[in-house]
């Protein structure tokens, strides 16, 4: 079985943490999200396929859990606020680049659990210069923030979110949003 990956919507600063009352408004608002399913996770509801846009033709969306408790389905799950920004990659997440010379990393995967213990910097060996974790160019396949998002069951490059809900989100947060692909975060 494939690992399950997501789409995830984040503040474009990752520091900052909207209200998740605020975000969950917005979301019941378009009608993305519908009944909880558990603490913080969400049913997609009518308007889900409206405000996640799928590229090429519309593949079947399977919207009800499997009587397995599997979590490919298309829901939504609300995380955080994390009291430091937390970094979502994913299995097929490429190499990122620095964001001054765009020197690819090549041995990230070996310090990413450096990252996610908190507090390591990225050393580019290429221009020498040090970096948050957060600050690499991940080329949209990995995500940071104290609050996300998450569409799960989307696969990298499937879907996007709508102009509407990125712009509804920023506006009714006060935060500029951007979205990225990520593996599932199971809390
Ligand atoms: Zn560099």
């Amino acid at each position: 079985m494939a690992p399950l990956t997501s789409l995830f919507l984040a503040p474009v600063d990752p520091r900052s943490a909207p209200e998740l009352a605020s975000i969950q408004q917005v979301l019941l608002d378009l009608e993305v999200i519908a009944r909880p399913l558990g603490p913080q996770t969400y049913a997609a509801g009518e308007g889900f396929s409206r405000q996640v846009v799928y590229a090429g033709c519309s593949p079947y969306l399977v919207m009800q859990p499997p009587s397995d408790g599997s979590l490919q389905f298309c829901h939504v799950a609300l995380h955080g606020p994390f009291a430091l920004p937390r970094l979502v990659t994913g299995p097929n997440t490429p190499k990122p680049r620095c964001p001054a010379c765009r020197a690819s990393l090549a041995d990230w995967r070996t310090q990413l659990q450096d990252w996610l213990a908190g507090g390591a910097e990225v050393h580019c060996g290429t221009c020498q210069r040090k970096w948050s974790p957060h600050r690499l160019d991940w080329r949209g396949h990995a995500v940071s923030g104290r609050v996300l998002v998450e569409l799960r069951n989307v696969f990298p490059g499937e879907a996007t979110p709508s102009d509407k809900l990125i712009n509804t989100l920023s506006e009714r947060t006060g935060e500029a949003w951007r979205y990225a692909w990520a593996g599932c975060l199971v809390d």
